[in-house]
């Protein structure tokens, strides 16, 4: 006989909790909304000098040379493909286990993406199955740094040189973490940070692209705002009276005042945020580790993971059940949870771009039916990451074999 409170809620149990742990909550504070507040009553809500200090901010913690605040990852990714001309018959290499947005940029310029399947354990880009991908047409490899784990960027980088490849990192996870001594945001030629509401601080939507060379530099800053030669903060500050000139039919891709005050006032708390997240990691690092799943791989000393998701990985052979169903499981004991990703190989719209199957790209799939990311916020109490770890605990047992 199961003892009563081991019985999960599904099944006629009483649940680890009352009220619903969200997954993914912002963490907005009083000190947030004040800052937000200041700047609707500033009179100029749109891009400026908050804009201008949450780009000084980002420069300073990732090491670029230059950072332009944009309003989401996905524009970030775009421009870059765009200030870097990869265009119609081009490839660009890039994994099936991330976000949907960072590979509908490279259809959206009307190049071609490339599959390369991941590592099993980590879920980043399997760096020894790149160069067979590569053709006469490859121009570019845009990678994940997924949950917050830097890509093998030795590797690649030593890849990308020999085939003249363009690197783009999606760092959407990954704010605040390092590879060898180097941030991410500061290796590569490009790379995409996301400020979305769930991300590790927030501008509501937001986003950052950087880069280390003035040249591209240059031409993000006219792409990310229609194509014009001058902002309109410039334009509306100056005594003289100037017009703007169009060179290039570019996007409305700035971030708004608004926003940007959100990150700054996020940013001035980012170290004791990333503090609490290892902290809640490292709980769960300890108390999942004897159930039918797999935690987190460990990082080697060189490298600073952003601790962004924490992902489990359900061994289904000691279960009797599909990964679905222990999510509705712990969704009853009223805690939220989330997958990511379901690769997008197996998505309707790339299967039929790209004609491939399931079982083209092994590893991703097998993630797709396994993963199960856990609610991991740097405001939740203590309380809340016990209550984590009991749901987790009773469904898991309760429906292992
Ligand atoms: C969130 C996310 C994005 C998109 O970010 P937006 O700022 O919403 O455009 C891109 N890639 C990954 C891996 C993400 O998690």
């Amino acid at each position: 006989m199961v003892k009563a409170k081991n019985i999960p809620a599904i099944a006629g149990g009483k649940p680890v909790r009352d009220s619903y742990l969200h997954f993914g909550v912002p963490d907005v504070r009083e000190e947030d909304i004040k800052r937000v507040v200041g700047v609707l009553k500033s009179k100029w809500i749109t891009t400026g000098p908050e804009t201008f200090e949450f780009e000084k901010k980002l420069k300073k913690l990732c090491g670029a040379k230059y950072v332009h605040a944009v309003n989401s990852c996905t524009a970030a990714l775009h421009l870059a493909l765009v200030v870097s001309k990869i265009g119609p018959g081009d490839e660009v290499i890039t994994s099936p286990m991330t976000f949907a947005s960072a590979v509908n940029v490279i259809v959206q310029v009307r190049a071609i993406p490339v599959f390369v399947d991941v590592d099993a354990e980590t879920g980043n880009i399997d760096v020894s199955q790149i160069e067979k991908k590569i053709t006469r047409r490859t121009r570019a490899i845009i990678i994940t740094h997924l949950y917050g784990r830097p890509c093998e960027m030795g590797e690649i980088l030593k890849i990308a040189k020999k085939h003249k490849l363009v690197v783009i990192s999606d760092a959407a996870h990954a704010l605040g973490a390092k590879y060898h001594g180097k941030s991410v945001g500061s290796i590569g030629d490009f790379t995409a940070f996301s400020f979305y509401v769930t991300k590790n601080i927030t501008t509501g939507e937001g986003g950052a692209l950087t880069t280390n060379r003035q040249e591209w530099s240059d031409l993000i800053e006219i792409y990310k705002l229609h194509g014009l030669s001058r902002d309109a903060w410039k334009r509306y500050h100056e005594k003289s009276i100037k017009y703007y000139t169009l060179t290039v039919p570019g996007y409305k891709y700035n971030l708004a005042d608004m926003n940007a005050a959100l990150g700054n006032s996020q940013l001035e708390r980012f170290g004791k945020m990333q503090e609490r997240r290892e902290a809640i990691w490292d709980i769960y690092d300890r108390s999942l580790s004897d159930l039918a799943l797999a935690i987190p791989q460990k990082v080697d000393k060189n490298i600073v993971h952003a601790k962004h998701i924490y992902s489990i990985l359900l061994n289904l052979d000691k279960l009797k059940v599909s990964r679905d169903k222990i999510r509705e499981a712990l969704a009853l004991e009223n805690i939220g949870t989330s997958v990511h990703f379901i690769s997008l190989h197996l998505q309707p719209f790339y299967k039929k771009l790209l004609g491939c199957k399931p079982s083209d790209f092994p590893n991703a799939l097998y993630l797709s039916e396994r993963l199960i990311s856990l609610p991991l916020s740097q405001n939740f109490s203590d309380n809340d990451v016990a209550d984590v770890i009991a749901a987790v605990k009773k469904v898991v047992k309760y429906f292992s074999k």
